[in-house]
């Protein structure tokens, strides 16, 4: 499953990808269009795993390629990124994404010494409900509700 680069404007494959065989093509395309529609850098974590990951992630993480029987039956979907902008913003233009369909909100990473606060989890899984969730000191929180909204973006702001 080659990755086209010469299709994809503001990444290389340099980057902390992971093992970038293991990764879907459309996801980078994907991550390639948020990144344009942004209109702010997109820096992928340099954690590890941030990308493509064999453990450090939830049990059924989209980072995880998926083997059945030693074939690869659903490459890795998710990365982890910094966007250069307030976390709001970035948030919104995920949303206005449809392929990005998991979106995670994680106000307390910290990139570069403090030069950035706050990351994005982003997937392209295939279900047909949109995924989201935050996470605060406390642990995740889901947001369903305007009330989990509301409370998300008074701890980002
Ligand atoms: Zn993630």
């Amino acid at each position: 499953m080659p990755i086209d680069w010469a299709t994809i404007k503001h990444f290389s494959p340099k980057e902390n990808w992971g093992d970038i065989d293991l990764i879907d093509p459309r996801l980078i395309g994907v991550l390639d269009e948020y990144r344009d529609d942004l209109g702010h850098a997109v820096h992928i974590s340099p954690a590890v795993g941030a990308v493509c990951a064999q453990d450090g992630h939830s049990k059924d993480s989209y980072h995880y390629p998926v083997f059945v029987s030693g074939k690869l039956v659903r490459p890795c979907q998710a990365t982890d990124v910094f966007p250069d902008c307030d976390l709001e913003t970035a948030w919104l233009c995920a949303m206005r994404h449809p392929a990005i369909m998991g979106i995670g909100i994680y106000p307390c990473w910290r990139y570069q010494d403090e030069h950035l606060s706050g990351g994005l989890h982003l997937d392209i899984r295939a279900t047909p409900r949109r995924a989201m969730w935050w996470q605060d000191i406390g642990g995740y929180k889901n947001l369903r509700t305007w009330d989990d909204i509301y409370l998300m973006l008074s701890y980002i702001h």
